[in-house]
């Protein structure tokens, strides 16, 4: 029966898929799609993990000492059952021949099918062996692990993914659905296997959406109760756009989303033909169109999208997903160097780590046990709490800085003691270079302007940076107390609040007035309902996602700025600019 779900919508695009649920604590086990002629090497190898398994347990059992109480014989027996039983093997097998999942991936399949079934057993002592299956599930991971199963999957192009989702085979895109994802998961998904991705949880500008709208794939978060409701399997619309899920949809809704895709992409081959065109308005004024990235190799993207330069690199994602062991100076120096070299000479701003809140350096970390944890040991914070680290980090970028043009950017300064902190540790970083005798390059100093005590105290800053670059994204959650993560108050968190419009307008000029470069790299400024009002305030850089450039460069060609300067300052100043911006 089909049925609807409602969320918030992150990014454009409609995708129809068949479900693969995955539970968060599953996101580290390899996901991948095997060659068909590796199908039955593939069976092969998850039975002789599990007959691993069964030999181990009844190994076990067979010695267990007289004394040991009878509860664990019939525990064993339990699990013994459970890994003996048929639909086990059958359903894994199904999904390693019908979807060529790799074995881990069909082996996690396969258990949350079942874990669902239990779930939904009257009987409580029944609906307790899930635990046991859990167990067992993890055994079998462990021993394909330890049998040389590649930790990385073979990493097939995305063309010879597109073929192996479009084709013959396997002629059903697939769509993920998640309670939870956290950031660094999500990237383990960006060379994309998957159409399309929803999740239970998360605000628009969590860091898990911003990853998913630089996948570019249509996706919605904040879907509540989605991973609960859809199966293993179920036919899911995902329409990025509306934030709207619909489950098994009839054959009418199926063909009325297939039109809407097929019109999204006739869309996005119209904008393709802007690529080359320089970002210039109507009068004449001269706009940047910058890329966000998050890993070296998104520079392919930037330069394909026309960007002139990465307005900002996320570089917390080289920190993330690593077991909380740090990338070393080289390790970090040769990712800096390789966004260089992927913009061919064009600026790459790299912003010094940024991990806390809702990007922690670990997945066991999301459970915080911090009870405001973007208020707390975050950004810049972190960074002045770990010298050693912060220090290596400067002496890579400024290592990099001999390659290219650089400018060193700082997240979430508040303080001027943390601004001088900063400088003085960047002072060393080269001292420390000048010691060792290795070249390093000069860097353009930028602050970002993220929470309000920053935007109201501009003139300060700029006594010490060359540029400022506005993180939209934390500026309304600390201005207006939201938290950007947390989809209950989602309804609360206003882009165009005029207390956020305000301390924008009033960064942007002051900057303009001492003549300073100034930025955005929020989610706002990939909004193109945005685009007027901040070319407006006088706005002329604006980093995004390389996916929102052309359709941002398509508004700013349209716009006159010079007219937009009057309307936006009565759209900030009127009591509901979100009204005032669609009037206008
Ligand atoms: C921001 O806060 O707007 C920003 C760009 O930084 P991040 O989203 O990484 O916190
Ligand atoms: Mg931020």
């Amino acid at each position: 029966m089909t049925f609807s779900i409602h969320g918030l919508a992150v990014s454009r695009g409609i995708a129809i898929g068949r479900a693969v649920l995955v539970a968060s604590s599953r996101a580290d086990v390899a996901h991948y799609f095997i060659e068909p002629d590796k199908i039955a090497e593939e069976v092969q190898r998850v039975k002789v993990a599990r007959d691993a398994v069964v030999e181990e347990i009844t190994r076990v059992q067979r010695e267990l000492p007289k004394e040991a109480p009878p509860e664990l014989a019939a525990l064993l027996d339990v699990h013994l059952m459970l890994l003996q039983d048929e639909q086990l093997s059958t359903g894994v097998k199904h999904w390693i021949t019908e979807r060529h999942y790799n074995g881990e991936w069909a082996v996690t399949t396969q258990y949350e099918v079942f874990a669902r079934q239990f779930d939904e057993m009257q009987d409580p002592y029944l609906r307790e062996r899930k635990a046991d299956l859990e167990q067992v599930t993890e055994r079998i991971l462990r021993y394909l692990k330890g049998a040389g199963s590649p930790v990385q999957p073979p990493a097939p192009s995305r063309r010879a993914q597109q073929d192996l989702l479009l084709g013959d085979t396997l002629d059903v895109p697939l769509v993920l659905i998640a309670h939870d994802m956290a950031p660094a998961d999500m990237l383990q998904f960006k060379q994309s296997l998957f159409a399309g991705f929803a999740t239970d949880v998360g605000g628009r500008t969590s860091h898990t959406a911003i990853v998913a709208r630089s996948m570019d794939i249509p996706a919605v978060v904040g879907a509540r109760s989605a991973s609960q409701l859809i199966k293993q399997d179920d036919w899911v619309i995902i329409d990025g756009e509306a934030g709207v899920l619909i489950v098994d949809p009839s054959p009418i809704i199926l063909a009325e989303y297939g039109f809407k895709q097929r019109q999204g992409e006739l869309e996005r081959e119209r904008l393709n033909r802007l690529r080359h065109t320089p970002a210039v308005t109507l009068d004449g004024q001269k706009v940047e169109l910058l890329a966000n990235i998050e890993l070296p190799e998104d520079t392919k993207g930037a330069v394909a999208a026309g960007a002139v330069g990465v307005g900002l690199f996320r570089s917390e994602f080289l920190f993330m997903g690593r077991g909380g062991a740090l990338p070393n100076e080289e390790e970090q120096y040769q990712a800096y160097v390789r966004a260089l070299e992927g913009m061919h000479g064009l600026p790459v701003t790299i912003r010094t780590v940024d991990i806390g809140s809702d990007k922690p350096l670990e997945r066991s970390a999301r459970q915080d046990t911090h009870l405001n944890p973007a208020l707390g040991l975050r950004a810049i914070r972190w960074s002045l709490a770990d010298p050693p680290m912060f220090l290596t980090q400067l002496r890579a970028i400024l290592r990099a800085a001999a390659h290219g043009q650089v400018n060193l950017l700082v997240p979430m300064l508040g303080h001027v003691r943390e601004i001088r902190q900063t400088l003085s540790l960047l002072d060393h970083a080269r001292v420390q270079l000048d010691n060792r005798g290795v070249p390093y390059g000069p860097v353009k100093l930028g602050a970002m302007i993220e929470v309000p005590a920053a935007a109201l105290m501009l003139k300060v800053f700029l006594k010490y940076f060359d540029f400022l670059s506005v993180g939209t994204n934390d500026l309304i959650q600390y201005t207006l107390a939201i938290d950007r993560a947390d989809e209950a108050v989602a309804h609360l968190y206003d882009p165009c609040h005029p207390a956020v419009l305000r301390l924008l307008a009033d960064t942007i000029a002051e900057c303009r007035a001492q003549g300073k470069p100034v930025s955005v790299c929020g989610e706002m400024a990939g909004d193109v309902g945005m685009t007027r009002l901040l070319l407006g305030l006088g706005l002329r850089e604006f980093s995004m996602h390389p996916t929102q450039i052309l359709a941002v460069k398509q508004q700013v060609l349209r716009a006159d700025a010079a007219k937009l300067e009057a309307w936006a300052q009565q759209v900030i100043l009127s009591d509901d600019p979100a009204q005032a911006l669609l009037a206008g």
